[in-house]
C-alpha cells in the first residue's frame, strides 16, 4: 500500500517551510490551511483558489486522509465511539463526548501502551508503534467532519488525550499535535480546553513544564502511597511518588496551573478513608484538583471491582473536609464500552 505522510502532521510553519523548498510561496500556506481546517475539504484538488501545481506537488507528496472509519457506535448518552483503520491496518479508537460546556473528543496517541498498568483494557497490549502527529490530528479531524455532515453547526471545543496509550511516550508527535489543533487560524481550540493524561513520566513532565505548550496537566497517581501504587501501576518502581511529586512541583513552580490528579477507585484497594486522608497529606496545600474516577470493570482485570457509591462519596468528604479540592468524574458511554480506560486497539489488522 502507497503510503504517504499525513498533511494534518504539519504545523503551519512547516507546511510553509515545505511549501518554500518546492519552489512555492511561503504565504499559500495560509491558505492550504484555511481548505484543511476551517473550509475542511479532503481533496486537495477542492482548494481552488491554491495555484494547481501546488494542488499537484501536495498531493504527490501528502495524503489528507489516511484513517478510514472502520465502525462507530453511539451511546444513548450521544457519546460516540470511533473506530479507525490506519494505514498499516492496525485499529484504533476515538471518543466524542457530549457535556454541557461543549463537545470533547478523547484521542488516541499509540497503538496500545507499554505502561502496563494492572487495571487497564489498553495496557493489555504492548505498544506496537506510536502514532504519528498527523494521525492524531486526523482523528479530531474525523470527528468535525462527522459533525459537519450532521449540520447543526456543532464544533469539538475541548480535547483530552486520555485514550489509548501513554502521550508522553510519544511526546514529539503529541506535541506537533497540541500545535497544529490550537493554532487560531485552524481549529482554534484553546490551550485551556485540552488535556493531557500522563502515568507519570517524570522527566517528561519536567519538559513540558519548560516547553511553550500551555495545556492543562492531569496525572494518574491512583494510590497515595508506593506499595500500593506499584502494586497497581508497575511504573511506579522505576518512577516512585517522591521522583513524580518533584516533577510536580516543578511544574506548579514553573505553571502555576492547577493539576488534576486522578484517582480510579478500586473496591478494597485504595478506596479507604485511611487511604483518603494519606493522600490527603500527601497532596499538601499543593494546586491540584483530585478527580475521583469510577472504575470501569474489565473483563481481564476481574481482580478490580468499581467501589460502592458509599465509599466513594466518604472518600470525596474526607477529601473535602481536609482542604483539598476534589470532584468526581461523570461517566460517558459506558453501554459502549466508550468509557474512559475501556479503550483497546484490536491490533488486529484488517486486509488492505
Ligand atoms: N496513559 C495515560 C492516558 C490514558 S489513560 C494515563 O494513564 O494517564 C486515561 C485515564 O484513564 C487514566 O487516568 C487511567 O488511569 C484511566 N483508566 C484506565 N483504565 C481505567 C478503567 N478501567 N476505569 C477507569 N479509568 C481508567
Ligand atoms: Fe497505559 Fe494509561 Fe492504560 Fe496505564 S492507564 S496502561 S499508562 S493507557
Amino acid at each position: 500500500m502507497n503510503q504517504r505522510y499525513s498533511i494534518y502532521g504539519l504545523t503551519k510553519d512547516r507546511l510553509a517551510a515545505w511549501l518554500l523548498d518546492h519552489g512555492h510561496k511561503k504565504g499559500r500556506a495560509e491558505r492550504v490551511w484555511d481548505w484543511l481546517y476551517r473550509q475542511r475539504v479532503t481533496d486537495f484538488q477542492a482548494m481552488d483558489d491554491v495555484n494547481a501545481e501546488c494542488r499537484a506537488v501536495l498531493a504527490e507528496h501528502f495524503a489528507v486522509e489516511t484513517l478510514k472509519e472502520h465502525t462507530r457506535q453511539e451511546s444513548v448518552d450521544g457519546t460516540i465511539k470511533f473506530l479507525f483503520q490506519l494505514q498499516d491496518g492496525n485499529l484504533i479508537e476515538t471518543v466524542l463526548m457530549r457535556h454541557k460546556f461543549g463537545l470533547s473528543v478523547c484521542v488516541t496517541t499509540q497503538v496500545g501502551c507499554n505502561i502496563g498498568c494492572s487495571f487497564c483494557a489498553s495496557g493489555l497490549l504492548k505498544k506496537s508503534r506510536d502514532l504519528t502527529g498527523g494521525e492524531i490530528v486526523e482523528q479530531v479531524m474525523k470527528v468535525q467532519l462527522h459533525l459537519d455532515r450532521k449540520g447543526r453547526g456543532e464544533k469539538v471545543t475541548h480535547i483530552v488525550v486520555m485514550g489509548i496509550g501513554e502521550p508522553f511516550d510519544n511526546y514529539d508527535n503529541m506535541a506537533d499535535f497540541l500545535r497544529v489543533i490550537q493554532d487560531p487560524k485552524g481549529l482554534a481550540i484553546g490551550p485551556r480546553h485540552i488535556t493531557v493524561s500522563t502515568s507519570g513520566l517524570a522527566d517528561k513532565i519536567t519538559e513540558f513544564a519548560d516547553s511553550d505548550l500551555q495545556v492543562n496537566l492531569a496525572v494518574s497517581l491512583h494510590a497515595p502511597n508506593n506499595e500500593l501504587r506499584t502494586r497497581i501501576m508497575k511504573i511506579n518502581r522505576a518512577i516512585p511518588i517522591e521522583k513524580l511529586l518533584a516533577a510536580i512541583d516543578y511544574y506548579l513552580e514553573k505553571t502555576n496551573r492547577r493539576i488534576t490528579i486522578e484517582y480510579i477507585l478500586l473496591k478494597d484497594v485504595n478506596d479507604g478513608k485511611e487511604h483518603a486522608l494519606e493522600l490527603a497529606e500527601l497532596m499538601g496545600d499543593r494546586l491540584v484538583n483530585v478527580n475521583l474516577i469510577p472504575y470501569n470493570p474489565v473483563d481481564e482485570h476481574a481482580q478490580y471491582q468499581r467501589s460502592a457509591q458509599e465509599s466513594v462519596l466518604a472518600f470525596y468528604d474526607v477529601l473535602k473536609k481536609q482542604g483539598v479540592s476534589c470532584s468526581i468524574r461523570l461517566e460517558h458511554g459506558t453501554d459502549i464500552d466508550a468509557a474512559c480506560g475501556q479503550l483497546r486497539s484490536k491490533q488486529l489488522k484488517l486486509p488492505s
